[in-house]
């Protein structure tokens, strides 16, 4: 059937290519869609970072409306059906999503900012690119930041150039011209659209400004155009079925859907479908296909149409039975006789293991569960970011069984006993269960937030462990009794010292190594300059006042150790555990080498 179908699969008969905008954040990626989709997604999202990727259909009566001062543009009739625009996340710790969303798309556009040229993200995004054949087109961005900058969105970009003041434009020349040499380390040859005259051999750059309005037209009539040069044979219809799952999400009143991308082929009303699922694959028919309004997000509340068939290319709501285990990220695949279906499941269950199965856990760590395929490695790559290890890995809403393997951290080190459930549900027995045994379970639908809260939970556990352990860590330092500084030689001692090495704290207890390890007490006062101090270093001199052992008769200067003996603090195994799990952050190198030598000096193992 494939070569048949293939036979008939012609340039006549274009499908929407699929148009994903990469590029560094904050460079103007979700204002730019915004533009071209009319909408204002920007503001509505979830901490204003696009976390999931949505589809938008841009018909071409939208991008005539929008493209219509391009010159010797509007003349050629359009021949693609439309854009359908990937919504890419914005955000530096997507790199999976964005990897993702690049490699199901036919062209992309390039954002870079003017005022900055290529920045780390860009330069991933290129490499991305690259990796996956992706055709692109530059958009340089906030063209309207240039100083004296004067804009005409009315007109194309060209002739909006050419009406700048002459220093405007060398700005903008040198801007231009620093951003060529850029990408020519880049290994690419780019250069301003009006003046590439080859679009074979260099890829072309729109100044734009998603602000303004400046250049828009002139980028979607340069998507356009290059779809149907470059892009014409692969973007001629196929019936060979190409979907795939970008969000699996509970609607009210319809039940746990799922948005799908169909590249190419055909879904129907009733089609059996097979698609990858928490529990193994899902095995379903198609009850209802919906389409929002042309020009909308597929996330956004509104009205949707409902299609008994649809044919590439398009973004659709798919409704049907179990979507609720649904797994998102992955290919659908439609059985068209029974005799498929098996083999059909092994398919989708294959790609799953092969997603994760790429996953390297550790021994201890976190365990992270979250939505979909796609926000799981998004989470996953963000967290060994931020070097937090991760031991157990699930999708889809918190249950009992995650939590009891959440439990078994408990043993080895509480602070791993955690759960990072990103935009999923907990189920009420499993908080119950999370709650009586001590498992922290932390929900977000940001991946910041859920990062900002686990880190403080770090925080105030180690908070909590420092104060159990302050009383039985013991800083290691050598300090000598200064000349003539015995203040009083007895119950208490007050003496004035010198930090040889180490670190001397208020609540050290001191010995005398050379008398037999006479004990003296604790350190229950510190002055300087009669100021209180906690700590002293080498070669600070501080006034201290030794409280005695209770229990036993004080100790006295000149009686039973002098001036010229060496004190240091009495460690033990246990001080030196405590230092070594709640404290490495106030030892230093040399506090080490003291607790080696003090080690040795009081024979512990
Ligand atoms: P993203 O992180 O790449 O999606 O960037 P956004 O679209 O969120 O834009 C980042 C910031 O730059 C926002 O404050 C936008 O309002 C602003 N911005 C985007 N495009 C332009 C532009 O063309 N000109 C100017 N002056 N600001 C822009």
């Amino acid at each position: 059937r494939k070569e048949e179908n293939n036979n008939k699969r012609s340039v006549d008969n274009l499908r929407s290519p699929i148009v994903c905008v990469l590029g560094h954040v904050d460079t103007g990626k979700t204002k730019i869609l915004d533009k071209i989709r009319h909408s204002h997604v920007q503001d509505g999202e979830a901490g204003g970072i696009t976390q999931q990727i949505g589809a938008t259909n841009v018909p071409v009566y939208a991008i005539k409306e929008q493209s219509k001062m391009v010159k010797n543009f509007q003349g050629n009739e359009i021949k693609i059906p439309g854009l359908l625009v990937i919504d890419t996340p914005g955000h530096e710790s997507f790199g999976n999503l964005r990897s993702r969303g690049s490699s199901n798309c036919d062209i992309a556009i390039l954002v870079v900012d003017i005022m900055h040229g290529l920045e780390p993200q860009t330069i991933e995004s290129i490499g991305l690119l690259k990796k996956n054949k992706t055709p692109f087109v530059v958009a340089l961005n906030k063209v309207d930041r240039l100083y004296e900058w004067k804009s005409h969105p009315e007109n194309d970009i060209a002739t909006t150039l050419r009406k700048q003041k002459q220093y405007v434009l060398e700005e903008f020349r040198e801007k231009v011209n620093g951003i060529i040499v850029q990408f020519a380390e880049q290994s690419l040859n780019v250069k301003l659209f009006h003046e590439n005259d080859d679009p074979e051999t260099w890829i072309s750059m729109v100044p734009t400004s998603a602000h303004s309005g400046d250049g828009m037209g002139n980028l979607i009539a340069l998507v356009v155009k290059t779809c149907e040069t470059k892009l014409a044979r692969k973007l001629a219809f196929s019936e060979n079925l190409q979907c795939t799952v970008l969000e699996v999400k509970a609607i009210q009143g319809l039940g746990t859907t799922i948005d799908v991308v169909l590249t190419n082929g055909r879904l129907k009303y009733g089609d059996t479908i097979v698609l990858p699922g928490t529990e193994g694959p899902i095995v379903t028919h198609i009850k209802g296909l919906l389409m929002p309004q042309p020009l909308r997000e597929l996330r956004v509340k509104n009205p949707y149409d409902k299609f008994n068939e649809i044919q590439a290319a398009y973004g659709i709501k798919i409704l049907a039975k179990d979507m609720d285990k649904a797994l998102a990220g992955t290919s659908l695949l439609v059985a068209y006789n029974d005799d498929e279906i098996e083999i059909l499941k092994e398919e989708v269950q294959a790609e799953v293991s092969e997603a994760l199965g790429s996953i390297k856990l550790k021994e201890r760590g976190v365990f992270v569960q979250a939505s979909t395929l796609g926000s799981l490695e998004a989470l996953l790559e963000f967290l060994k970011q931020s070097k937090i290890p991760y031991a157990g890995i699930s999708i889809g809403p918190v249950c009992k069984k995650d939590v009891v393997k959440a439990s078994v951290m408990l043993e080895h080190d509480t602070q791993w006993a955690v759960i990072l459930a990103f935009d999923v549900k907990v189920e009420r027995e499993a908080q119950e269960i999370a709650d009586s045994v001590g498992v922290k379970i932390f929900t977000a639908d940001i991946i910041y937030h859920l990062f900002d809260a686990f880190m403080k939970h770090r925080e105030d556990l180690k908070k909590q462990k420092q104060d159990e352990y302050r009383q039985i860590a013991v800083f290691p330092c050598k300090v000598q009794i200064v000349p003539n500084c015995v203040f009083k030689s007895r119950d208490p001692i007050i003496v004035g010292v010198k930090v040889e090495t180490g670190q001397l704290r208020l609540g050290t207890p001191l010995c005398v190594p050379n008398r037999e390890f006479l004990k003296l007490g604790i350190v229950t006062s510190m002055q300087v300059n009669h100021k209180d101090i906690e700590v002293a270093r080498n070669p600070q001199e501080v006034c201290i006042k030794i409280e005695g052992v209770p229990g036993e008769a004080p100790k006295m200067v000149g009686r039973h150790f002098d001036e010229t003996d060496v004190l240091v603090s009495k460690i033990t195994r246990d001080s030196i555990d405590a230092l070594k799990t709640w404290f490495r952050e106030e030892m230093q190198k040399n506090d080490w080498q003291l607790t080696i030598e003090l080690k040795k000096l009081f024979e512990i193992i």
